[in-house]
């Protein structure tokens, strides 16, 4: 069972995402591979930030820290989700336990060239701390949580999974 510590970025992504999705990834259902969007979000990595190392906290990997302490993450997609803005705070969070005072999240969007600056407040690491608990209460379901909208599942990598009947 997943232990508090262990919730990294990819789950905090997919609790914003889907919960369903959530509870699949705890269970080690993983059909990443086969879904084109996941190999553009790395290709826009390899591409954008060549002369940056990510930055290894254990569970939460994130692409880079500035000398400022602002968390700095690259993103795929056109536009911001709060699924992104979760992933920042909780690296915000996972900085902090550390003793480095993480200023907050500047997320990039290369495809339309756009940041957005997220600063870390106290509010922000209430609910970067209840997401982790969020996550874990999704781990300890029994069952698998519903599925989306069909329209809400468009782009996902579960989707041959949840929907081939
Ligand atoms: S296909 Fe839909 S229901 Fe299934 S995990 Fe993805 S978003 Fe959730």
């Amino acid at each position: 069972m997943i232990e508090a510590d262990d919730v990294g970025g990819v789950h905090i992504k997919y609790l914003y995402h889907c919960r369903r999705q959530l509870w699949l990834y705890l269970r080690g259902v993983r059909p990443e591979h086969l879904n084109g969007s996941v190999q553009l979000g790395e290709a826009v990595h390899d591409t954008s930030y060549t002369r940056r190392s990510p930055v290894d906290l254990g569970a939460a990997k994130l692409d880079f820290v500035d000398g400022r302490h602002w968390v700095h993450e690259v993103k795929s997609s056109a536009r911001p989700t709060p699924a992104d803005q979760a992933q920042g705070r909780h690296y915000c969070y996972r900085l902090a336990d550390i003793g480095i005072d993480a200023q907050g999240a500047i997320l990039h969007y290369p495809k339309t060239r756009r940041t957005h600056r997220h600063p870390y407040t106290p509010e922000a690491a209430h609910k970067a701390k209840a997401d982790i608990a969020e996550v874990l209460t999704v781990a300890a379901a029994d069952t698998s949580p519903t599925r989306l909208a069909r329209s809400a599942c468009r782009g996902c990598s579960y989707t041959d999974y949840c929907w081939t009947e």
